[in-house]
């Protein structure tokens, strides 16, 4: 059923009418974010311009029960921004100003339309810089990042967004605005800032956040380094963290995901090894000469067949483009991929990393693997052809994929979110009791369930995962939540 003409009156009232979307064609821009596999096109998209309208079209939402979805940048992968049927997109796309940078208290006040790089672009001035850095951070926005608690490479010793944000303004699913968190790190009471972040849209929309500023490190050292297989570049990663180095990045890349970067940004990675790893230390000087040159006797020991050091901020910015191109480039060498993310610990990681090229082979399907090994998050590519009809055998193996990291002891996601995509299995790393807590926060904070429906938690009519006779949830018998 679309949206009634009260509704979208009602909208294009607290909206410029021109940033009220009607045209199905411009719609279909927002149909998906960058989990392309699911699709909806939005009935309406709204586009406001400042908090004060987002607020409002919220109250509209609210007032009518009708769902919205905030969406940034839309380069979300696991479906979080995905429109839902006869309901709205809220487009934080203009809500783009730098609000302030004080290089004093190293903050900045950012609206969430702002990329990832902005803030540092806008801090670096000041010899400061935004330490969380997705791969995605030239279009990613800020707004984007605190929903999913986005990570990057630079995470393992700096920490994820929830590490980095002091506080955000937030429009509650009833278009009433509070601040969570305060500007100062010490805070009174439950929180709620903490709830927040990764709550993937489901409480609210950020229409401001207060974010850490850092200064930037005195020395900078990366190295590339080749292995003659993966379990010897994943016993560097294990070696490194014992001696008690805590570098600023570890990744590893295998030899499809070194192929595919390599032909895309020619970034200098050797094609045809099993294993690249990618090191960053990063601090004072001397700590940081000492500390590389124990990584460079760790990646000897264990067998490295190519160490590359970057010689310049040149050299290093080379490394890092085929490192954050390698998503994108695996484009080239397969027409369709999902991306996927979880994590395992550290020292299962080449164990996990057999069993996954092993599922492959039974799936008939190639899998690349790009990611942050230093703090065990995966991220397999599993690459399939949608015209030849593999959609659902590499959905099947991207599913198991994530289930296999949780039975590894790990998490179902590392920093991608739940979405839509993992909202089913959830069961599989949450009781029931979690579960139905985990309900009731979204209820306390959106009651008529109006604020990105469908997406983080299974319900009833999202999930078959209870086989057998339908048994009604708990929360259904108290009346907190209704099946659809
Ligand atoms: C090539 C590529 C590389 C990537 N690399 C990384 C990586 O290294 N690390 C990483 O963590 N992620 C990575 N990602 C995933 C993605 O970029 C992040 O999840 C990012 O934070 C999403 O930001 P966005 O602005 O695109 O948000 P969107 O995709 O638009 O939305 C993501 C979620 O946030 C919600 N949301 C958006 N804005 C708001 C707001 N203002 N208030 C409340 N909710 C909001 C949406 O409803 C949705 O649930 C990558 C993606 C791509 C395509």
């Amino acid at each position: 059923m679309a949206l009634d003409d009260r509704v979208r009156t009602a909208f294009t009232r607290v909206l410029d009418p021109k940033d009220v979307l009607s045209d199905p064609v411009k719609c279909r821009a927002y149909e998906c974010d960058g989990l392309t596999g699911y699709r909806v096109r939005p009935d309406l998209v709204l586009l406001p311009r400042d908090a004060e309208q987002v607020a409002a079209a919220v109250r509209v939402c609210h007032e009518f029960g009708v769902p919205f979805v905030a969406r940034g940048a839309g380069t979300g992968l696991s479906g979080g921004a995905l429109p839902v049927a006869d309901g709205v997109v809220i487009s934080l796309a203009r809500l783009k100003k730098v609000l302030a940078v004080d290089p004093v208290n190293r903050r900045a006040v950012v609206q969430p339309g702002v990329t990832n790089l902005e803030i540092t672009a806008a801090a670096a001035p000041h010899g400061l810089y935004y330490a969380p850095d997705p791969s995605s951070q030239q279009v990613c926005t800020i707004g984007g990042n605190v929903a999913e608690n986005s990570g990057g490479a630079h995470c393992l010793k700096y920490g994820f967004t929830t590490n980095h944000v002091l506080s955000c303004e937030v429009v509650l699913p009833d278009g009433s605005v509070v601040t969570l968190g305060t500007d100062t790190a010490e805070q009174a009471g439950p929180d709620l800032r903490g709830v927040f972040l990764g709550s993937e849209g489901t409480l609210g929309i950020t229409t401001s956040v207060t974010v850490r500023l850092l200064r930037t490190p005195e020395s900078v050292r990366t190295l590339l380094a080749d292995f003659p297989s993966v379990a010897s570049a994943g016993d560097v990663v294990s070696d490194i963290v014992s001696a008690g180095i805590v570098p600023a990045a570890v990744e590893m890349m295998d030899t499809l995901a070194i192929e595919a970067a390599e032909e895309a940004v020619h970034a200098g990675y050797t094609v045809g090894v099993p294993a690249a790893l990618v090191v960053e230390l990063d601090g004072p000087v001397e700590e940081c000469d000492a500390q590389f040159e124990l990584v460079k006797a760790i990646c000897e020991k264990h067998g490295c067949t190519r160490l590359h050091i970057a010689g310049s901020p040149e050299e290093r910015a080379k490394i890092w483009k085929g490192r954050k191109a390698a998503f994108a480039a695996v484009g080239r060498i397969s027409p369709d991929y999902f991306v996927q993310d979880g994590v395992v610990p550290r020292t299962r990681l080449a164990e996990v990393l057999d069993r996954i090229a092993g599922m492959g082979t039974d799936a008939g399907l190639r899998v690349a693997n790009v990611f942050h090994a230093g703090d065990g998050n995966l991220h397999p590519l599993v690459l399939y052809s949608a015209a030849a009809g593999e959609t659902e055998r590499a959905e099947r193996l991207s599913g198991e994929i994530a289930e296999l990291c949780v039975e590894m002891g790990g998490s179902l996601s590392g920093e991608h979110g739940i979405g839509t995509d993992k909202a089913c299995s959830m069961p599989k790393m949450f009781g029931e009791e979690d579960l139905a807590t985990m309900h009731r926060v979204r209820h306390a904070f959106d009651p008529d369930g109006i604020c990105n429906p469908g997406k983080v938690l299974p319900t009833p009519r999202l999930c078959g995962e209870r086989p057998g006779k339908y048994k009604p949830h708990p929360l259904e018998e108290t009346g907190a939540i209704e099946r659809l």
